[in-house]
């Protein structure tokens, strides 16, 4: 059976101090529930003191993104080695922020995806459609072109060290989410081209989350979804009671 994994994604929030203070309260929280993977995923200067916190608890930590070139001339990026050396495990990439605001493309999230792969990360790639496209009828077509593009020369093996974030770009920070029905139908989609370029093994192994504005009043409905394995969660997973409700509906 697939992971369920709920993982935040606290995007620029939280000082070093602030996420001690955080992840001191969370860890009983969510001690011993361990029916999903638990990540949180910081901000580069945060991630040592978070790693230091949630030692010896069921807590993962992550990146909110990684460069791809081993190292060099490339300021203000920071590599696989530079986030393995502090602890990291997980790392988020091509979330909507990054390709809206910073240039990614689906060329670059494959790129950062190989890298952290070989790097021996577990990476959460990030996909969804733009309003326009869910209007315009055309979801499953772009969703199915992501995976692929995304997706495109990582082997099998490899990909068992991915973890899919389908989050549709007009859900995420908006307040508005996908109805359980929608994030189902379009995870399905996710999953059915994954089953195409890789079998049907891979596809029923593989954890697909759902992202945009899940938080406690509707994670139950959506983790309920037989094609939803989890969440990626910003907002919400900046407050710890709403988190470890999150955590409480994949334990149920
Ligand atoms: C996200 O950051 O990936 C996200 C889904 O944010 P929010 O939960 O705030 O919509």
């Amino acid at each position: 059976m697939r992971r369920t994994v709920i993982a935040g994604n606290w995007k620029m929030n939280m000082t070093p101090s602030q996420t001690a203070a955080f992840i001191k309260e969370l860890a009983p929280c969510v001690a011993g529930k361990d029916a999903c993977d638990i990540v949180l995923c910081v901000p580069y200067v945060d991630i040592a003191t978070a790693v230091e916190a949630a030692k010896g608890t069921n807590i993962k930590i992550g990146a909110e993104n990684v460069h791809f070139e081993e190292k060099g001339a490339y300021t203000g990026e920071v590599s696989c080695a530079m986030l393995k050396e502090i602890g990291a495990e997980y790392v988020i990439i091509g979330h909507s922020e990054r390709r809206q605001y910073f240039g990614e493309t689906d060329t670059t999230v494959n790129l950062r995806t190989k890298a952290a792969l070989a790097a021996g990360f577990k990476a959460i790639v990030c996909l969804g459609e733009v309003k326009d496209e869910r209007l315009a009828g055309i979801t499953d077509e772009i969703v199915s072109m992501q995976t692929k593009l995304d997706l495109a020369g990582i082997s099998a093996e490899d990909l068992k060290n991915v973890i899919i974030a389908y989050e549709p770009v007009w859900a995420i920070g908006t307040g508005l989410t996908a109805t359980p029905e929608q994030a189902d139908e379009t995870c399905g989609v996710i999953r059915k081209t994954i089953a195409d370029l890789y079998g049907d093994e891979a596809a029923e192994a593989i954890t697909i989350q759902y992202g945009g504005s899940m938080n406690d009043k509707n994670a139950a409905e959506l983790l309920a979804k037989v094609n939803v394995d989890g969440g990626l969660i910003g907002g919400a997973s900046l407050k710890v009671d709403a988190f470890t409700a999150i955590v409480d509906a994949a334990n149920a």
